[in-house]
């Protein structure tokens, strides 16, 4: 008797959260929500960002919210996304088809895309001290275009809604952060609150709002597998987005997503869960993407500059014979790697009867050897440097130069 009263009390009070969760929301969008005649809802596929999507538009559906003029959903496919949540996401695409809500798919044009960047152009893949292009070429930048594009189209201004959480203790101590690795966030969140609204000819027309703000991530995974599937919420497709955080062990895990073979973390955690699912194990040749980035950062794979550099701007780089692009051989190899990896997870795919990946589509691979066929270096860079393994005398930052005590190449 004692345990079921226990057991009850817990339910009640789960549920108690929640609404109380949900209501806090509905006073933040009433708040904020009526002095704007139109909404944006910035959409990364990820659950934070999928419970804020589908959430607002049943509150729209039941009239708890006010209605916008307008409302524009913008999908930002990075095409570097798990393939759990890219199968989820194109499913609640077509819940909100249903519903008559278009939803404009955010993409980094051809040569800026991921592996286009890396393979084709030849910039390094990106890591945590010196070269973290990724979020911004690929997220960011795209999501701003596609704003602009929108608001040169609107009269007024713009409610920029995004899946921005960060949990009851950040809201009491008024922390926003723009770190993307906090109890559980995904890539690039904290950039749709605190970059967006100041990139240029944007500034003044837009406010984010982050109306999940206070939500924890119990209710998160309460909202995306139990309430938001059942008709009286919406009857969304969002339980498979637990699938790519760990299916059923997703909301202990409490795991980020990013993109497969992610470089930039510690532990490739989120393809690490993915694997673990039976149904989803065919995919393991994934697993050799991310030590594939790390070979690509090695010197014998790259150019370096030999001495000092001088910047457009006419001042001397602060570090000189740094390491650059990836040679045309490595990226060819590269390619040919990733090719392979998806071919494997394919063959796999199509005798178990499961969905197929798309790294690299006939596009990309067509422009990423159009590209180095084209002898395509990065901005600052002509291809005549020397490979970065070469010994040079070493040269300091105040012109010194020490010499090479053997002259020996290694
Ligand atoms: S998930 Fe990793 S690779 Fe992808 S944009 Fe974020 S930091 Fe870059």
């Amino acid at each position: 008797m004692k345990l079921e009263q226990l057991d009850l009390f817990a339910d009640g009070g789960r549920r108690m959260q929640m609404t109380e969760s949900i209501e806090l929301t509905v006073q933040s969008l009433q708040a904020y929500g009526s002095s704007h005649p139109h909404w944006a809802i910035a959409w990364s596929g990820g659950k934070d960002s999928s419970a804020t999507l589908s959430l607002i538009v049943y509150l729209l559906d039941v009239g708890r919210i006010p209605r916008p003029q307008s409302l524009t959903v913008f999908y930002a496919d990075t095409r570097q996304e798990l393939l759990p949540l890219s199968i989820a996401a194109y499913q609640i695409m077509d819940d909100l088809a249903e519903r008559g809500i278009a939803v404009e798919i955010v993409m980094a044009p051809l040569d800026k895309r991921f592996m286009v960047y890396i393979l084709g152009r030849g910039v390094p893949p990106p890591n945590n001290n010196t070269l973290r292009w990724c979020t911004r070429q690929i997220k960011i930048d795209p999501m701003q275009e596609a704003l602009s594009h929108r608001l040169a189209q609107l009269d007024g201004n713009v409610l920029m809604i995004t899946g921005v959480r960060q949990g009851e203790s950040a809201i009491r101590d008024r922390r926003i952060e723009m770190s993307c690795g906090k109890d559980g966030a995904e890539c690039g969140q904290g950039w749709y609150q605190q970059v967006l609204p100041e990139a240029k000819g944007l500034r003044g027309r837009i406010a984010t709002l982050a109306p999940l703000l206070h939500w924890r991530v119990c209710h998160v995974w309460e909202w995306l597998k139990h309430w938001a599937p059942q008709a009286e919420f919406g009857d969304w497709s969002t339980v498979g987005i637990a699938d790519a955080y760990g299916g059923d062990e997703a909301e202990e895990i409490n795991a980020r997503t990013g993109c497969t073979g992610c470089s930039l973390t510690d532990k490739d955690m989120a393809l690490d869960n993915l694997l673990a699912q039976s149904q989803w194990a065919y995919l393991a040749p994934l697993k050799q993407i991310r030590p594939l980035w790390r070979e690509l950062r090695e010197p014998q794979h790259r150019l370096r500059k030999p001495g000092l550099e001088r910047l457009k701007n006419g001042t001397i780089a602060k570090n000189p014979q740094r390491m650059g692009p990836l040679t045309f051989e490595a990226r060819l190899m590269a390619l040919d790697r990733i090719l392979a990896i998806q071919c494997a997870c394919n063959a796999a795919a199509l005798s178990q009867g499961r969905p197929v990946i798309d790294l690299i589509n006939a596009e990309e691979e067509a422009r990423i050897r159009e590209l180095v066929a084209a002898g395509t270096w990065p901005d600052g860079w002509e291809g005549d440097e020397p490979l970065a393994t070469i010994l040079l005398d070493v040269v300091y930052q105040n012109g010194a130069v020490q010499p090479l005590l053997f002259g020996a190449e290694a």
